[in-house]
């Protein structure tokens, strides 16, 4: 999954409003996050196979340690970890732990959309559910979960000023579009290129939704 992600980010601001958005769409990618640079330093494998799924080109074949069960659990209690200590423990357990269940929140929202490729451990008993090979229903699944937690996030802050009101729609839109681009578009040329790809969208994603939150109160 993709942008479908940031619905959960959306959601969970809604449930604690101390909490960063840019921190939530931080966490919710985690996991890709990792990927994104233990791909390119050769630990976790992927290649590009057009066809393996009908949406989504990745042969993701060797990710043990970011996208099996017991790993999302461990980075899931990492971001726990990180954000209660992080400030400074100012931050309530509670949000701690609304930081973790978004990290983990990846792993379950993967599962429903991968092909057989997430492990339970290590690098064996591999799950997925297939949603690629329906792209069209993965794409309206990916469109729901994200406006249906910005919905939510709109509806619990108000805008200071009109970029704030305006801004998230439009942001969300764009994010819809460069979902629309990955699923419909040409596959990556290779393994490097979908890793830093995935890192830039997510640090942009970040940013921005840093940037919109702090028009919103
Ligand atoms: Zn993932």
């Amino acid at each position: 999954m993709f942008v479908g992600h940031y619905g959960i980010s959306f959601a969970a601001k809604r449930l604690d409003k101390t909490i960063p958005l840019w921190v939530l769409f931080l966490a919710v990618q985690l996991l890709d996050l990792g990927w994104g640079v233990l791909v390119p330093l050769g630990v976790e494998k992927v290649r590009i196979v057009p066809g393996i799924t009908a949406s989504n080109p990745l042969d993701l074949y060797y990710m043990p340690y970011t996208h099996s069960l017991v790993a999302a659990l461990l980075w899931s209690l990492a971001g726990y970890v990180v954000y209660r200590s992080g400030r400074g423990f100012g931050a309530s357990r509670r949000a701690a732990l609304l930081v973790a269940a978004a990290v983990f929140s990846h792993w379950v929202l993967d599962l429903i959309v991968h092909r057989p490729d997430l492990p339970l451990y290590d690098d064996t008993l591999k799950m997925g559910l297939g949603l690629w090979n329906y792209p069209t229903v993965a794409f309206l699944l990916e469109v729901a979960i994200l406006f249906g937690g910005m919905l939510l996030y709109l509806r619990s802050t108000t805008a200071t000023t009109a970029v704030g009101r305006y801004g998230m729609p439009v942001f969300g839109s764009v994010m819809l579009l460069i979902q629309a681009a990955a699923f419909f578009g040409p596959p990556p040329p290779n393994d490097r290129a979908a890793a830093f790809t995935a890192l830039a969208s997510y640090a942009l994603f970040a940013a921005g939704a840093g940037w919109l939150d702090r028009r919103r109160a």
